[in-house]
């Protein structure tokens, strides 16, 4: 018999035991009889009282799962049965118990609930993988989405810029000629006070023309700018101060301006940039009242997200509790003339101006916004910490004084040098007026001790200004020169000043922007006559 099996009395003293038990447990049957056998099982507690059970009332024990300690300390896993067994008259002659060895039955048990638990294991290291390449998928789709829309958007703007620069480029030389001639007109009309009034409605209304055709040119990026080192903090607390005295007393203002490094703008562009936010934060709060903050801090790429192009930025954030905006609306702020305001409180042109000023300075700009809660722009300008910032008052006023000095005018056209030549002589300077460049020149070289400063227009015919300029540098080292330009030609102001241009004159201009130039050019530097 394969099974062990022996037989003990009543109370569970061996009596005889066979080949195969004696093989399981490591022993002689000689050293098994008279022993108990509740002290080979590992747990020996239960087993003899279950054996006693069985030998008075005759209960059976059925396949239960033992463990034997054998001779040399192994534990082996049984399948032990015992049943009595007794005379026909029911006197009792014994117990009979069988041992099956399951040993390898365990061991596959074992093995099985091993490879069990690992594949459990792996299902879970997998699912967990998955998991987290599935949220890395999600973040990168959102990333493209997100990339894919400032692309749009940045296609857009372009778009609307180049148009609408195109006809602001127009309307601005159109402008200058308009506002030329009505200043004139005034001038000579001293005595009819009626027709006086109405050019002076005729002169109010082209210079909004002129600001609005402003507005777009800074919108669509192709406005002069004249960036230097500036410490932004000190433009902003000058804004501030500005927009305080129109505030309600339901609006607070936070503000959290530190010194910060300095960057390369137009201080004035900048003003405006904090004003267009600030005002439409004051807008978007004006019902219920709440909370403006301002502030200034220097961060890196890596610290904004969605990131930047690597470097150092200078972070300005405008933010308000006010009326939100929903996607709808955000898609749209920076179109120009888009707005949700009433005629006469918004034009949509402040965020366009904004975008633009802000790209132009190879910066960015960021708005998150929720409806009912409020509304954050954040925008990062390129830092440059090893620049010198120069002190700079944006609003400053100057007063213009004339002077009698003479100055050539050179321009093609004859309307625009009988309007310089009007400009000038109200300062008290002596014009001559000349509308053929080669001419000029000639003329110059007959009286070249006469003129203290030449004014010329850029492009005209044969000889442009920038090659006359040239000519009479060369005839006369260190005289002031001022060259006007349209926003449509291109001139290098680098190589122009390496020439020894003195300055530059943006059409439209006034009057006043010209006489002020004039005297500063005549000013300063060498090159008075010699
Ligand atoms: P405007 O202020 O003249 O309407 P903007 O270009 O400055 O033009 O703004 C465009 C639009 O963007 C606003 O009409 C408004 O709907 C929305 N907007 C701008 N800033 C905010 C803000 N801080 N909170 C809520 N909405 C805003
Ligand atoms: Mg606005």
């Amino acid at each position: 018999m394969s099974d062990g099996l022996l037989v003990t009395t009543a109370d569970g003293t061996i009596s005889k035991a066979n080949q195969a038990l004696c093989r399981l447990l490591g022993y002689r049957e000689a050293d098994l009889v008279q022993k108990n056998i509740a002290s080979f099982f590992t747990h020996p507690a239960d087993i003899a009282m279950n054996l006693s059970r069985c030998g008075s009332e005759g209960d059976e024990i059925s396949k239960a799962e033992h463990r034997l300690l054998t001779k040399d300390g192994a534990h082996v896993p049984v399948l032990f049965s015992a049943t009595p067994l007794a005379e026909e008259s029911g006197t009792l002659l014994g117990i009979v118990c069988i041992f099956t060895d399951i040993t390898e039955r365990k061991n596959a048990e074992t093995a099985l609930r091993e490879a069990h638990d690992l594949l459990e294991q792996r299902v879970v290291e997998r699912t967990r993988e998955l998991a987290e390449a599935n949220t890395a998928l999600t973040r990168e789709m959102a990333e493209r989405k997100r990339a894919e829309a400032e692309l749009r958007q940045a296609q857009k703007m372009r778009a609307i810029g180049t148009l609408a620069g195109g006809i602001a480029h127009d309307f601005n030389n159109i402008l200058t000629a308009i506002l030329g001639y009505t200043q004139l007109a005034m001038q000579r009309l001293t005595s009819d006070a009626t027709c006086r009034s109405f050019l002076g409605e005729v002169f109010i209304a082209g210079q909004r023309a002129q600001k609005l055709v402003q507005q777009i040119l800074t919108f669509s990026r192709q406005s002069e700018q004249e960036k230097q080192p500036v410490e932004i903090h000190l433009i902003i607390k000058e804004a501030l101060k500005l927009l305080r005295a129109s505030l309600p007393a339901n609006i607070g203002i936070v503000q959290h301006l530190p010194r910060c490094g300095a960057v390369m703008a137009d201080p004035t562009q900048i003003h405006q940039v904090v004003m267009n936010l600030c005002t439409n934060a004051y807008h978007a709060m004006q019902e219920k009242g709440g909370t403006l903050t301002v502030s200034l801090a220097e961060t890196e790429a890596a610290d904004i997200s969605p990131p930047l192009p690597a470097g150092d930025y200078l972070q300005l954030v405008v933010s308000d509790t006010g009326c939100g905006m929903d996607t709808a609306i955000l898609e749209r702020i920076f179109e120009p003339y888009f707005t949700t305001k009433e005629t006469g409180k918004g034009t949509g042109l402040g965020l366009a101006v904004t975008h633009g000023i802000v790209e132009g300075h190879g910066g960015h700009i960021r708005v998150v916004s929720t409806t009912g809660l409020g509304t954050t722009f954040s925008i990062y300008l390129p830092l440059q910490k090893e620049l010198q910032a120069e002190p700079v008052a944006v609003l400053e006023k100057k007063e213009i004084r004339g002077g009698n000095e003479r100055i050539l005018v050179v321009d093609d056209e004859q309307e625009l040098t009988q309007l310089l030549e009007m400009f000038l002589t109200q300062y008290g300077y002596r014009v001559t007026g000349l509308t053929d460049s080669t001419a000029a020149y000639a003329w110059f070289c007959a009286n070249r001790q006469e003129v203290d400063l030449v004014i010329t227009d850029m492009s005209m015919p044969r000889l442009t200004g920038k090659e006359l300029a040239e000519k009479l540098l060369a005839e006369r080292p260190g005289l002031p020169i001022i060259l006007c330009t349209g926003y449509n030609e291109q001139i290098n102001a680098e190589s122009a000043r390496e020439l020894g241009i003195r300055a530059f004159l943006l059409k439209p201009f006034q009057e006043k922007e010209l006489a002020g130039l004039v005297r500063e050019v005549l000013d300063t530097g060498p090159g008075r006559d010699k």
